[in-house]
């Protein structure tokens, strides 16, 4: 396809349109590789040599890196034969399968050929075409039963590549807009903060939410992080620090490696994306009461379920059980209230906050409800680990999410070890969802089918959702530590005015 300026209006606005389209059209025959003239006069042999020699110069290797790229198309065609002839195309899940939850789509899953992909080390077509040739011999797959998107691995493959694409085209149609602050979509009615502070925390890996400070670390060390972190980590900038959207772009784009202002810039507009009505949902319900990226908290239980991506990143929690070190905030807090957490239907939380629009039945393994949390005695202690000292307390009050542990698609996991700050997960058969252990056990006449949560409650008519009129409390009123997201202060500083 070819981009044609005067048919701009034309682009569409949603990556399946232009999809459908693209995969009507052949693909063209990759080109051979053009052999290398030899350098201009004056540029030969040596002095070329000489001038890599000195500059750049070569990172310190970091140890905790689990992939290693290296420049240049030999490279890239080297790891994308590799990748082709081990076979791992049958068990691919695409990058922006977010939603696609379980052991086969860890949290640094992925092709790791995009960094090869913006350099124009490689081609996509030549991707297509590598991925094509291999399920001609091999015949075709489909890992995940139906779960996320239709079609083969190579297929998906090839729908990831042209998600590229639509961004690029996108970008020419977007022009300018894309680096605005109302973005290509050109959003209103929200504020931003610059707050340098805060911005600091997110940029190091220090906002006490796990998760996010895993993928910071790891970005601001290794210059990659996958799919997955890069929309968590963005989404909880601009949803819950608030923090202007451009500045987390712009972090990212002095970061990564295999950055290209449509892939960069694009999806970060899509994160500032609202659901409609937003801005008044705001309103009733103010988001400064909790976060609203459950995914900070939901998707390591199913991403990272034994915690070892985020441990090696935040090797302070390592001495936590799983549940703790997910969670590190249940060192000294207590459950508050039960709240909803369904999105798009009846909670304040954002559309898309990563990708939750299949929530009925991608997220059969959160039943719909979070706890948020009070500072307070918790029943768990720990005399070698001090929250705010070896590990920061949360930015934004945190969620304590209910997970069904009995549904989730992991079969091995580190949850539920911590039975007491652990009250509130429970297993039970929802409908629309796979039958699990539980509902298994429960039809062949097991005794005790849902034990181990109902024992201590779920909670049921612990609280209602607090609301409009419901006065704003400190989370950490001692150090104001939670109290630092600029809206919350400029909320607080026009309600002492009045
Ligand atoms: C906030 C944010 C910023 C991003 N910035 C960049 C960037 O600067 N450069 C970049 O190449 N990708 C960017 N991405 C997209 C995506 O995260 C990476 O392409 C992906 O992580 C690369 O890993 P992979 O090669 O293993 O992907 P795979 O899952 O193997 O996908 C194959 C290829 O498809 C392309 N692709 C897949 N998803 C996307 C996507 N959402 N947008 C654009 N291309 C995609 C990439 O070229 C990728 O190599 C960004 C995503 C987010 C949420």
């Amino acid at each position: 396809m070819a981009y044609v300026r005067e048919e701009r209006n034309e682009m569409p606005m949603y990556k399946g349109e232009f999809q459908r389209a693209a995969k009507r059209r052949p693909i063209r025959e990759v080109l051979p590789i053009p052999a290398l003239r030899s350098p201009p006069a004056g540029h030969q042999g040596s002095s070329i040599e000489e001038a890599f020699a000195s500059d750049p110069r070569q990172l310190p290797p970091e140890e905790r890196q689990v992939f290693r790229w290296q420049g240049g198309e030999t490279a890239g065609l080297e790891h994308l034969r590799n990748y082709i002839d081990s076979g791992q195309l049958a068990s691919y899940r695409g990058a922006t399968e977010s939603f696609a939850h379980g052991e086969d789509n860890p949290v640094n899953s992925g092709t790791r050929l995009s960094p090869w992909l913006a350099f124009g080390c490689l081609s996509a077509r030549m991707v297509v075409k590598e991925a094509r040739e291999y399920e001609r011999k091999h015949g075709k797959t489909s890992s995940g039963k139906g779960i996320g998107k239709i079609g083969s691995t190579g297929t998906r493959l090839h729908t990831e590549l042209l998600f590229r694409d639509f961004l690029r085209f996108s970008a020419l149609a977007w022009g300018t807009s894309l680096f605005k602050i109302g973005g290509p979509f050109h959003v209103k009615g929200l504020e931003w903060s610059h707050d340098m502070e805060l911005f600091q925390k997110w940029r190091e890996g220090n906002t006490g939410f796990p998760f996010v400070d895993a993928g910071m670390r790891e970005l601001a060390a290794t210059g990659y992080i996958s799919h997955l972190h890069r929309q968590c980590c963005a989404a909880f900038l601009v949803r819950d620090l608030r923090l202007d959207w451009r500045m987390g772009a712009e972090h990212f784009e002095s970061c990564l490696l295999d950055h290209t202002p449509d892939a960069n810039w694009g999806n970060w507009a899509y994160r500032i994306l609202q659901r409609p009505c937003l801005v008044e949902t705001r309103a009733k319900y103010p988001v400064e009461e909790h976060v609203t990226t459950v995914e900070v908290v939901a998707w390591p239980a199913v991403h990272d379920a034994r915690l070892d991506h985020t441990l090696r990143w935040c090797p302070e929690l390592s001495g936590l059980s799983k549940d703790l070190a997910r969670e590190p905030w249940l060192l000294d807090t207590v459950p508050d209230r039960r709240i909803s957490i369904k999105p798009y239907k009846d909670s304040p939380l954002w559309f898309c906050a990563a990708n939750r629009t299949n929530w009925d039945y991608e997220y059969f393994w959160l039943p719909g409800h979070a706890w948020t949390v009070k500072p307070g005695k918790s029943e768990v202690q720990r005399s070698d680990f001090q929250l705010g000292k070896d590990y920061p307390r949360p930015l934004v009050p945190p969620l304590n999410v209910e997970l069904d542990l009995d549904a989730l698609p992991v079969k091995f996991h580190g949850w539920g070890t911590e039975p007491a700050v652990r009250r509130h997960v429970w297993g039970g058969r929802k409908q629309g969802r796979p039958p699990t252990r539980s509902d298994e056990q429960s039809e062949a006449g097991a005794p005790e089918a849902r034990p181990r949560w109902e024992a201590n409650g779920k909670g049921k008519g612990t609280g209602k959702r607090g609301g409009k009129g419901k006065g704003h409390q400190p989370f950490y009123p001692e150090s104001g530590a939670g109290c630092q997201n600029q809206w919350q202060k400029r909320r607080r500083e026009a309600d002492w005015r009045a």
